[in-house]
């Protein structure tokens, strides 16, 4: 297969107990997995690959497809595939918020960590339906809080990821049912900060 899941960064009981085992587990190996095979299985018998190498080319580029069924599947299936590869890298726990220019930069642009949090909060309490909300770097280099719907994602638009939070059912629901704002704040204890301050200055470094 040429676009890939991420291995697992860490065994599926990793994250207990504020990410469930067994969540982890069925997440990973039947939804993560399906987008897999069905964006490979999409691209067979097409040149795709060869235009678009990674997968963070093909997400970004994927507008440009003149096949709609195509164009659809990695709209779907590949923004699936690279919104779980970010999201369990996302996640790991332990993780201390060192100061760093991201902290600092949060601090300017909400007041403080605290602020940040709730604002944060707030955007995945209010999504409608399935989809993901983001802390990303616009390109004109400050720092926004964005949604995105069932599998879009923010590479196609132009941000570049630093934090994300899956707010499909599948991610939650074994666990804490209904209760999102629950499973926010489990969420909260297990941010690998180290991984998202690494995105961002990978972003400075871009301009
Ligand atoms: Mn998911």
């Amino acid at each position: 297969m040429a676009y890939k899941r991420i291995n697992l960064p860490y065994a599926y009981d990793a994250l207990e107990p504020f990410i469930d085992k067994e969540t982890v587990e069925l997440h990973y190996e039947n939804h993560h997995k399906g987008y897999e095979i069905k964006l490979n299985n999409a691209l067979t018998n097409t040149n795709i690959e060869i235009k678009y190498p990674t997968l963070v080319s093909l997400v970004s580029n994927y507008q440009n497809i003149t096949d709609d069924n195509l164009k659809l599947s990695i709209r779907e299936a590949g923004g699936g595939l690279i919104n779980h590869n970010f999201f369990w890298d996302n996640l790991q726990k332990n993780i201390e918020f060192k100061d760093s220019e991201l902290k600092d930069e949060i601090s300017i642009t909400w007041g403080s960590l605290e602020n940040f949090k709730e604002s944060f909060k707030k955007e995945a309490l209010g999504l409608f339906g399935s989809g993901w909300v983001w802390l990303v770097r616009r390109n004109s280099g400050g720092l926004k809080i964005i949604r995105t719907f069932n599998q879009d994602n923010p590479w196609y638009l132009g941000f570049d990821p630093i934090l994300s939070i899956d707010l499909w059912e599948h991610s939650y629901y074994l666990k804490h049912n209904s209760n999102r704002a629950n499973y926010f704040e489990n969420y909260w204890n297990v941010i690998n900060w180290d991984f998202a301050i690494e995105q961002f200055t990978k972003s400075l470094s871009k301009g």
